[in-house]
């Protein structure tokens, strides 16, 4: 038995993806649990990024204080256009903020449930796909800094989504979709401020999950609802897991909740 702190799967590219489950310094291959029965159990709190514990998060992963406070829950996460760090502007945490702000970031395209755009730092575009379950992923921009990956995905939202369906993500196999296609669609429309920052690669990067089955109908747990989880595993993708029964878990949306897992 493991126990502590949850945190989302830590991944890594290869055919399946491979992924780790992380429960306070815990790190367990999940792929080898497979096909076998586990048990995760919520012993009832969580605990912030601040480190104080609590009975629930006050929104998200934070508690009252972080969420209203830490850079990490600031405006400018949610609609990355409103960053201001390249302007010489401070949002709640200046140094954070240029830290994670002044980095180069892509606008890419993934189908997830179908195409849609997003933004990440260079350094985590296969961790972002990976984590939203794209089966492919293909780059369209890259610029200096986040908010002006923002204000190129704000144009671009215009004509593509910029979410996930995610039951449809979890069911069934996915459909290959022309990404080059869609992308040269997209390049074309995109305004001249922002054509120099279009990228010629083409390479369309194709993700593999270790799935045996996809459920037919979902019927998603959490804690909230049911503090004890357990079943066999019979895939993972994006940040699910899938159990038998037509049951997804979605472990990101848990992070923080101090648990027990039994394998
Ligand atoms: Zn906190």
């Amino acid at each position: 038995m493991y126990s502590g702190i949850l945190n989302k799967m830590a991944s890594n590219y290869a055919n399946p993806i491979e992924y780790n489950f992380i429960i306070g310094d815990h790190v367990i291959n999940f792929n080898k649990q497979i096909n076998k029965t586990l048990t995760l159990e919520w012993l009832g709190k969580v605990q912030c990024k601040c480190g104080k514990i609590f009975k629930e998060f006050y929104r998200q992963s934070f508690c009252y204080q972080c969420f209203w406070n830490a850079p990490e829950a600031s405006p400018s996460i949610f609609k990355p256009e409103l960053c201001t760090a390249d302007l010489g502007i401070e949002e709640r945490d200046f140094e954070w903020e240029k830290k994670f702000q002044l980095a180069p970031h892509y606008v890419y395209l993934t189908n997830t449930s179908g195409v849609k755009v997003g933004i990440t730092r260079k350094t985590q575009k296969i961790t972002r796909w990976i984590d939203q379950g794209a089966s492919q992923a293909v780059l369209v921009a890259e610029v200096p800094n986040r908010r002006l990956s923002g204000l190129i995905e704000l144009e671009l939202k215009k004509t593509l989504s910029d979410r996930t369906n995610w039951r449809k993500m979890l069911s069934g196999k996915p459909k290959n979709i022309e990404m080059l296609q869609i992308k040269k669609q997209i390049s074309s429309i995109l305004s001249s401020d922002f054509k120099k920052y279009l990228i010629n690669d083409c390479d369309v990067l194709q993700l593999i999950y270790p799935v045996t089955k996809y459920p037919e109908k979902i019927i998603s747990k959490s804690f909230k609802k049911q503090p004890t989880i357990s079943g066999k595993l019979i895939g993972i993708k994006g940040q699910y897991l899938i159990f038998d029964e037509n049951r997804v878990f979605n472990v990101r949306a848990h992070t923080g909740y101090i648990i027990n897992l039994i394998i």
